[in-house]
């Protein structure tokens, strides 16, 4: 099996280029980057060049991945927060178990489609710069006052 290109990047250029001397004649447009050398091997390249790159970067490669246990480690901690909110949240007194799985009645879902809908209207999230401060403020959640620019100029008599 070819090497992966991670194995061969572990190789420097002038390494690769020392290393493919031997084997194979690599145009001079692929000898300038390191990606067009490996690119080129790893189509033309025969196996025992291969091999012998595969034999010299190998040693190189990080033995374990650490990734793994720490994104596993992760997780735990956010399987953790979650149970200890759970376990805070007065859940009983919310949900009605015997309502586990019921559907809403028609009434009920028109209703919180027309909460959704007013909530996420263009009205509700409509912006504005504030023209004291300069920042972007929402309209109706900082009850925006529109002027207009006229209404501030002194007027001349
Ligand atoms: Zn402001």
């Amino acid at each position: 099996m070819a090497p992966s290109e991670d194995i061969l990047d572990l190789l420097t250029h002038d390494e690769l280029l020392r290393f493919t001397q031997d084997f194979i004649h690599i145009p001079r447009s692929n000898r300038r980057r390191k990606a067009d050398i490996i690119s080129f091997v790893l189509q033309y390249g025969p196996d025992e060049l291969l091999t012998v790159l595969e034999q010299a970067a190998s040693p190189r490669a990080p033995t374990a991945n650490p990734r793994i246990p720490k994104r596993r480690r992760d997780n735990n901690v956010a399987f953790q927060r979650n149970t200890i909110r759970r376990v805070h949240e007065p859940w009983d007194q919310q949900h009605d178990p015997n309502q586990f799985l019921c559907l809403p009645s028609k009434e009920e879902l028109h209703g919180r489609y027309e909460r959704f809908y007013e909530a996420t209207s263009n009205d509700t999230i409509a912006m504005a710069v504030c023209g004291i401060c300069g920042r972007e403020v929402g309209v109706s959640d900082h009850e925006v006052v529109k002027w207009h620019l006229n209404e501030f100029t002194p007027e001349h008599t």
